[in-house]
């Protein structure tokens, strides 16, 4: 078999067999399949997009790629994972782990980096300094058994095709590809041995799906990959036209995931994540129902024992607790200038993905493999879609490092507001 070829087949829209994609993923892991050809595969699959099987059998193959981990040897309990298909100011995992651990749910979750417009939960871990997210496999297990909570990035070990494609995906315009987005996310949860998986689609601008309609799509693959591999999957359907909450950048969004932990922060980012860590609680059978599970969660919060989680994955991860204790110490960027309304109005629109993308300019993002991110820039949004704002009220603050980048997104970010004379009802948190 020679890569070129499966590549054409791709290209000419063909279905490529279980040996075609076993032996691509294998050729990709061990770096006998260059950079190159991955990349034009990635390219040719996000065109011509893939049938379910083919889905299934790459989603295998990725998470065969590495070891495959069976947390039942481990962990008393259900284990169970929680991951968002990405989106714009989408901290959640940094309140819902350990919501979810205070409430005694082992809480183990490999999470990724940025992926193009999108933020990653590691970059924001990373922001506090010390905070290692290069954890073993053995370093993982073990954390969780004595701490009950970790928040790594994807071990070698494990999964180890999708860490080498993801980061080619997020250069190469190749992320928002339907069986590439399942396959990666249930890749990772396969390898990491969760019994059941919380899945998070977002949908709309600043999500990789745009419509509904994709979006159950997406969901629908992820759950029955899940059910041909036995583990349980429940997804929920998000609001992504607007960023989540009111920080986008990761310094920010610590920040904003810590004042969430204390009880505070934006009202749509606190119900967001008591609605997702409700059904982990459920899905863990930690709670008899939904109903439960909120209430759990919000004591969980309420009570400060959520926040000591943290404190408690923080510490157990090298990274300098004072951070969480006086977020005043976190850096600040040099240029911070908050724009106003330059009319009165309903804000009918607020375009996460132009914001995704002015946070990437200012360095929140990659641009290339590998670049180095600024944890300190990014955005904070004042009004949400249906706010009545008047001319001169702040709308949005840049956080910046760059004078002339800061120039740059000054007016990208003033296109992402959209404006309506007559009411306009606030978006939905979750579709379905
Ligand atoms: N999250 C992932 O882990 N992978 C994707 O492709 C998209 C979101």
């Amino acid at each position: 078999m020679r890569a070129v070829d499966i590549i054409i087949k791709k290209r000419d829209h063909c279905e490529l067999s279980r040996e075609e994609i076993e032996f691509f993923v294998r050729g990709f892991t061990t770096g006998h399949i260059p950079d190159y050809q991955v990349s034009a595969w990635a390219m040719a699959v996000l065109l011509n997009g893939m049938t379910p099987r083919e889905t299934t059998d790459l989603t295998l193959a990725m998470a065969q790629s590495g070891e495959v981990l069976d947390m039942t040897d481990f962990v008393k309990g259900v284990v169970v994972d929680k991951h968002s298909t990405g989106g714009v100011g989408d901290k959640t995992s940094l309140v819902v782990l350990p919501v979810a651990a205070a409430c005694g749910l082992p809480a183990g979750k490999m999470s990724g980096r940025g992926l193009g417009f999108s933020g990653g939960t590691l970059d924001k871990l990373e922001s506090i300094p010390g905070y290692r997210v290069d954890l073993t496999t053995g370093e993982f297990i073990r954390q969780l058994v004595e701490t009950g909570i970790v928040l790594s990035g994807q071990s070698r070990d494990l999964a180890p095709a999708d860490g080498k494609l993801y980061a080619l995906r997020d250069v190469t315009g190749t992320v928002q590809s339907m069986p590439l987005i399942a396959a990666s996310i249930m890749s990772k949860k396969i390898a990491a041995g969760a019994q059941a998986v919380m899945l998070d689609v977002k949908v709309g601008l600043g999500a990789f799906m745009q419509t509904l309609e994709d979006a159950r799509a997406l969901a629908g693959i992820m759950v029955s990959i899940g059910e041909l591999v036995g583990r349980r999957v429940v997804t929920v359907l998000s609001d992504m036209n607007q960023p989540l909450g009111e920080a986008v950048g990761n310094i920010l969004e610590v920040r904003e995931a810590l004042d969430a932990l204390h009880g505070g922060g934006p009202q749509d980012f606190r119900e967001h994540c008591l609605v997702i860590a409700a059904h982990m609680l459920m899905l863990g059978a930690a709670a008899p129902d939904l109903v439960t599970g909120r209430r759990m969660a919000e004591q969980a919060v309420d009570s400060g024992a959520a926040l000591e989680k943290f404190r408690d994955l923080v510490r157990a991860q090298g990274g300098d607790v004072s951070y969480v204790d006086d977020p005043e110490k976190f850096p600040k960027a040099k240029f911070i200038e908050t724009l106003t309304a330059d009319r009165n109005g309903y804000v009918s629109k607020l375009d996460a993905r132009l914001i995704g993308e002015a946070s990437v300019a200012l360095g929140a993002g990659r641009a290339q493999k590998g670049d180095r991110i600024d944890h300190a820039v990014g955005f904070v949004v004042h009004h949400k879609i249906g706010d009545f704002v008047e001319r001169g009220q702040p709308l949005l603050t840049v956080h910046a490092n760059d004078a002339a980048k800061q120039a740059e997104v000054r007016e990208s970010v003033r296109a992402a507001f959209g404006w309506s004379e007559t009411p306009v009802p606030p978006l939905p948190l979750f579709y379905e």
